[in-house]
């Protein structure tokens, strides 16, 4: 053997050593990791599984690997009906090329099923997907702590309503002279603590609502509405408030169609945006409710000549308690639940909400409904109406 030769040759085995002790290291983080973790090729059959994802499907790993990955790992949804291979995230990524993050069910061998948190992406060779790789987490725990969250507030809710209920049944009857006649002093001071405690009761609903929501059982009705009247009373219903300081217009087309949804559901939607719409708008703004159609929806707008949105604001604005700083600044008092209930409302009804707004000039929201309506659903709840005030 020449130098050249023994040198090649101790290069070689240098190169095939350092890539057995990369692999092995590779190995001893695929294994190690906390998270599930499921490599599979590109027939959909498991290549690689580690400690963790056999610990919580349940299975051995020669009982995975070389398997049929979505017949072998079954995936459900909440009401444990298997997910169809088409459906599988796995799928989805094989399709798209690009990585997915969803929340779903395992069966476990056992046939137990667990929710899972997972991310699953391809493995690409030249842009063409090879394979995948999934990580998934069992989120059993965080289910249970959001669970427990909401019946946190849903008790304290509760117990809050019961005196909140006292303080405004006796603060009407002192308003109405059931104790004799109140000098200025006093009526300013009552108005004070009425305002009050109308504020706290639309608070309590909102945070009632939102628990029962996200708890999932309220109910959806389906009955034919007319949007049209619905609009008018909502205006009709902010009116006093409006007039104080604001101008209101209201532009409706002719011959809204009637739709089957559920009525206290848009209502809710609908309030919380023109309430909104006069909480930003300093006096001497104008606020424009209109209702229109397109082919295959009714539009809902609410225009105002308000303080509008930041642009760095705009991505979050349905977030739950997300407030945007010009909005804080102006010492407007809100929780920063409304819009956020009306974007999960909207989903309720199979419609749409969406906005656009510049700083300083003003606002307008927008909610969509199909024309088509919707079907309803049952549910242990109604929602409240959390905008209209207790004493009406
Ligand atoms: P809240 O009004 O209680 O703060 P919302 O969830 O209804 O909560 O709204 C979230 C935020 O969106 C508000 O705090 C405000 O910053 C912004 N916002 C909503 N509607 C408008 C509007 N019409 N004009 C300007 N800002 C708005």
């Amino acid at each position: 053997m020449t130098k050249q030769d023994s040198d090649l040759v101790k290069d070689l085995r240098a190169q095939a050593a350092k890539a057995r002790e990369e692999s092995a290291t590779f190995d001893a983080l695929f294994s190690s990791l906390g998270e599930g973790l499921i490599a599979i090729n590109e027939k959909g059959h498991v290549t690689r599984v580690n400690q963790a994802a056999l610990d919580m499907l349940g299975y051995t790993e020669s009982e995975l690997l070389g398997e049929w990955y979505p017949e072998k790992v079954v995936m459900v949804n909440e009401d444990n009906s298997v997910v169809e291979t088409i459906d599988r995230p796995v799928t989805q990524v094989f399709m798209t090329g690009k990585a997915i993050s969803v929340s779903k069910y395992y069966r476990r061998k056992d046939g137990e099923k667990f929710p899972v948190f997972m991310t699953v992406s391809p493995i690409l060779l030249r842009n063409k997907p090879i394979g995948a790789i999934e990580v998934f987490r069992d989120i059993s725990d965080d289910i249970e702590a959001d669970k427990m969250k909401t019946e946190f507030i849903s008790i304290a809710s509760h117990q809050l309503r019961t005196p909140l209920s006292a303080v405004n049944t006796y603060s009407l009857m002192l308003e109405n002279g059931y104790a004799g006649e109140l000098n200025e002093q006093q009526s300013t001071f009552l108005a004070v603590i009425i305002a009050a405690t109308d504020r706290m009761n639309r608070l309590i609903s909102t945070l009632l609502n939102i628990t029962r929501i996200e708890a999932g059982n309220i109910s959806v009705e389906s009955s034919p509405i007319d949007l049209s009247i619905l609009v008018r009373s909502i205006a009709s219903e902010f009116e006093p408030q409006i007039n104080q300081k604001l101008s209101l217009k209201t532009k409706i087309e002719d011959k809204i169609p009637e739709v089957n949804t559920d009525k206290l559901i848009v209502r809710e939607i609908i309030s919380n945006l023109v309430s909104n719409a006069i909480k930003y708008t300093p006096e001497g703004g104008l606020i424009e409710m209109s209702l229109y159609t397109d082919r295959k929806s009714i539009i809902f707008q609410v225009r105002d000549t308000g303080y509008g949105i930041p642009e760095g604001s705009k991505d979050q604005i349905f977030s739950k308690f997300y407030r945007a700083s010009n909005a804080v600044k102006q010492e407007v008092s809100g929780t920063g639940l409304g819009l956020y209930m009306v974007k999960v409302l909207a989903e309720k009804v199979d419609g749409d909400t969406w906005f656009e707004s510049q700083e300083g000039k003003g606002s307008s929201f927008y909610f969509s409904i199909s024309k088509k309506g919707i079907s309803g659903k049952s549910g242990a709840f109604k929602l409240e109406n959390s905008r209209i005030k207790r004493r009406d």
